[in-house]
């Protein structure tokens, strides 16, 4: 069997982040294993600017900001199995490669899960009505139109106001669709503001918030949908039904970080992130075994999932030289009144911690506060806007964290 000391597992902008910041600081050990061709990710399928604003501090495509990190991998000789996927992971830190060239047993000392995510479909969200053409995830037309080159309908109806919707409801727009609406079961878009604006907005393209897709019409294609009014509790109000005639049908309702080889090691996976449980070095319950990206929790911007990849590698280094202690009083953290999920999960109390949140609601300047066991209040930061579709930060240092025993943020 093959032994390494680092494998990461799919590169993606996490993925190819970590394996250039090891290289980077010394460690020259380093397999890059990617199911795909081609390196990058999803980002080669995202031909929109936007990309890189914090990273490199301008506006990049996805494909120019992977080739940033392409440059650098090809300097630093990482290795790389592309066309290669993990099969099977196992908690002894070996795992089954599958790639053209057969089948292959390798161990690491370090394993860094970036396997990043996927979309949630029409059979995920109980979708009632036939199943004709014409019914796409916006990530499968974003590849359809941006990569493979086909058009994929005229008259379009988005369900779902997530951002991948919404840059697909301007990208069809710019090639000659019609997008009719956009329609949004919550009381607010869970896209970003900036996508509402620049993808809606700007091309007078209507969203409904408070509504919903109760029926699919048509055989051979789509004919039209039934879409219906909601309530305050989510429940459907009679006698709102309303058919729009259209040919496609695109859902951005969604994305589930990838975590079917994290399962099977017997890692721990958290319900509302649906990412791995990690602690502050953002290790999961396997010793050596890190999370990053998309994997861990759905990012609002790429760039974030890649500095998450520098910071694993970091403590990837450390696991390796031996230098990063591992905890046996973890401190707990809980996610109080109206945030949905905060990260890390757990902490040693011994390290800076830069906690990241998502809230559940959108509200104006408020206070983020953490609490410890005894409602002593460690830190508090003003956030004039806060909206679930971004993700937000708290750094705490590790001087303010040294009589707590359990943790708790909240809004107040
Ligand atoms: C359909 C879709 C469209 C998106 N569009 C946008 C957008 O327009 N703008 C934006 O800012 N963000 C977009 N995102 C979010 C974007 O995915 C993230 O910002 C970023 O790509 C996350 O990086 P990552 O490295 O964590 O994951 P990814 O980019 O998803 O990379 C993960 C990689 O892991 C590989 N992999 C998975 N499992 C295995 C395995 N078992 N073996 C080997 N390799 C494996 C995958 O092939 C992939 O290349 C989109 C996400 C999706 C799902």
């Amino acid at each position: 069997m093959i032994e390494r000391d680092v494998v990461i597992i799919g590169a993606g902008p996490a993925g190819l982040a970590c394996a250039t910041r090891l290289k980077e600081i010394g460690v020259n050990d380093v397999l890059l294993v990617e199911r795909e061709k081609k390196l990058g990710g999803i980002l080669n399928q995202c031909i929109h600017d936007g990309f890189g604003l914090h990273k490199f501090k301008e506006s990049l495509t996805g494909p120019e900001y992977i080739d940033k990190y392409l440059e650098k991998l090809i300097n630093y000789k990482v290795d790389i199995l592309s066309d290669t996927m993990v099969v099977n992971l196992f908690p002894d830190k070996s795992m089954i490669l599958s790639g053209p060239w057969g089948r292959e047993k390798i161990k690491a000392k370090v394993i860094v899960l970036a396997m990043g995510c996927r979309e949630r479909t029409a059979g995920a969200i109980w979708l009632a009505g036939t199943r004709p053409a014409g019914i796409y995830t916006a990530g499968v037309a974003q590849r359809l139109m941006n990569i493979d080159n086909y058009m994929i309908g005229n008259e379009v109806v988005i369900l779902g106001s997530g951002d991948v919707g919404l840059i697909m409801a301007r990208r069809l727009t710019l090639e000659g669709a019609r997008v009719l609406m956009v329609l949004e079961k919550l009381p607010y878009s869970s896209g970003l503001p900036r996508n509402i604006v620049q993808c809606l907005e700007d091309y007078n393209i209507p969203l409904y918030l408070k509504t919903t897709v109760t029926k699919v019409h048509g055989k051979a294609r789509v004919e039209g949908v039934t879409y219906v009014k909601l309530d305050d509790e989510g429940k459907i109000i009679p006698n709102s039904e309303k058919f729009v005639k259209c040919d496609t049908l695109l859902l951005s309702v969604g994305l589930i970080p990838e975590n079917e080889l994290s399962r099977e090691a017997g890692i721990p996976i958290h319900p509302v992130t649906g990412g791995p449980i990690v602690d502050d070095t953002y290790q999961t319950n396997i010793e050596g075994v890190f999370a990053a990206g998309n994997v861990l929790h759905v990012h609002d911007l790429a760039d974030w999932a890649s500095m998450e990849g520098e910071l694993v590698a970091e403590f990837a280094k450390r696991y390796l030289e031996g230098s990063l202690p591992r905890s046996k009083n973890w401190i707990d953290v809980k996610a109080g009144e109206g945030i949905r999920y905060v990260l890390p999960h757990k902490i040693s109390g011994k390290l800076d911690v830069n906690f990241l949140f998502r809230v559940s609601y959108p509200s104006r300047n408020r206070y983020i506060v953490i609490r410890d066991g005894n409602n002593r209040v460690i830190k508090r930061k003003r956030i004039i806007n806060l909206h679930p579709a971004v993700m937000e930060n708290i750094e705490v240092k590790a001087e303010e964290l040294k009589s707590a025993e359990k943790l708790e943020v909240m809004i107040e």
